[in-house]
């Protein structure tokens, strides 16, 4: 069995560890997004794909949730002491090796995909079970317009991380960028992953900033349209907020309400135009079925958080299943 899942980083990551954990015999391909990296201290940074790959191998702080458990930060310390900006993004010294090994790799002209392999056979060994792919190898960036009282026209452009970490996601947002999509194209392997797939699946993921962007390369939402495979999506919404992250300042920002079947009826139905098979909301949101399934857009609901690898490979396979409302399963 080939799936293919379409993730960010916090949540995309406990998310894969469920597909996983649920079905055992499985090769997965994570296409993940590439639209928070950024370039810091002249290293070429990509979050998700680095929370993606420490975080399936078992190495992710589990208490910071990003980087690297056992980690130091001497590198960090010495910048600081220099004033080198940024300040504000921290860099441990054992994930810093990953950073110069992939701007060495880019540099050399090796593509982004090429790289990922790379340092995913590192972390997950040569015969795991995972194949990460960035959505794209051309340069996308998620930039946030947000207002600022100190700027003449009362507003100022800063990129996803700055937005996020130095500002934790606190000014009024006016609109979101992902700079460079309309001109990127899939990384090698994406199109052909969606059309081998015999299940597609969106982990609860950010649907602006880590979602958006991997439909919004170029060729993929159709690739997954036409995808034979059922696609089968996942709210991070529940009871009108995210598990964690920001997606309630930036859901607004695209015109989407915070809500579980407001974000699913933005993937939208695949008979009516979308991505979406079915839309797995979670329990307490259950009063939002027959919203969904009035737009055409067939939806379960069932606990959603992702404690456990095992409890999320629950809802998966509950969601790939389907409903006791004669929803038919999708795959086996
Ligand atoms: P990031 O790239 O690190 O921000 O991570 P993602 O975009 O992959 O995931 C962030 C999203 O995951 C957020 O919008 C959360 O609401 C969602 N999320 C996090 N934990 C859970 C959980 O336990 N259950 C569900 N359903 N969603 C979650
Ligand atoms: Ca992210």
């Amino acid at each position: 069995m080939q799936i293919v899942v379409l993730a960010g980083g916090v949540g995309g990551s406990r998310f894969v560890r469920g597909v996983l954990a649920a079905y055992p015999q499985a090769r997965v391909t994570v296409v993940g997004n590439t639209a928070d990296d950024i370039t810091m201290h002249g290293l070429r940074i990509c979050p998700d794909l680095d929370t993606m790959t420490y975080a399936l191998a078992g190495a992710i702080d589990p208490d910071r949730g990003w980087g690297l458990a056992d980690e130091g930060w001497r590198v960090m310390e010495e910048l600081r002491a220099h004033q080198a900006e940024p300040t504000w993004f921290n860099l441990g010294d054992r994930d810093i090796a990953t950073h110069l090994l992939r701007t060495q790799m880019l540099a050399a002209g090796h593509p982004l995909s090429e790289v990922t392999r790379v340092l995913a056979r590192r972390w997950l060994g040569a015969d795991s079970r995972v194949e990460l792919l960035p959505m794209t190898d051309d340069r996308v960036e998620t930039h946030v317009r947000v207002a600022d009282p100190h700027s003449p026209s009362g507003e100022r452009v800063v990129h996803f991380q700055e937005f996020w970490v130095r500002l934790h996601a606190e000014p009024p947002v006016l609109g979101v960028a992902q700079v460079g999509i309309e001109r990127a194209t899939p990384a090698e392997g994406v199109l052909a992953a969606l059309a081998a797939a015999d299940l597609v699946l969106l982990a609860p993921s950010n649907p602006v900033v880590s979602i958006g962007p991997v439909l919004g390369v170029p060729g993929v939402r159709e690739a997954v349209r036409s995808a034979p495979a059922p696609v089968v999506g996942f709210s991070g919404i529940l009871s009108g907020r995210p598990v964690l992250g920001m997606a309630d300042k930036l859901l607004p920002a695209v015109g989407v309400e915070v809500d579980a079947a407001a974000v699913g009826l933005h993937y939208g139905a695949r008979s009516a135009g979308g991505v979406l098979d079915r839309w797995v909301v979670d329990s307490a949101d259950a009063a939002s079925l027959a919203r969904l399934r009035g737009s055409g857009l067939a939806a379960l609901a069932h606990p959603l958080l992702m404690t456990t690898p095992e409890l999320t490979a629950e809802f998966i396979r509950a969601g790939v299943a389907g409903g006791p409302d004669g929803d038919r399963a999708l795959a086996s």
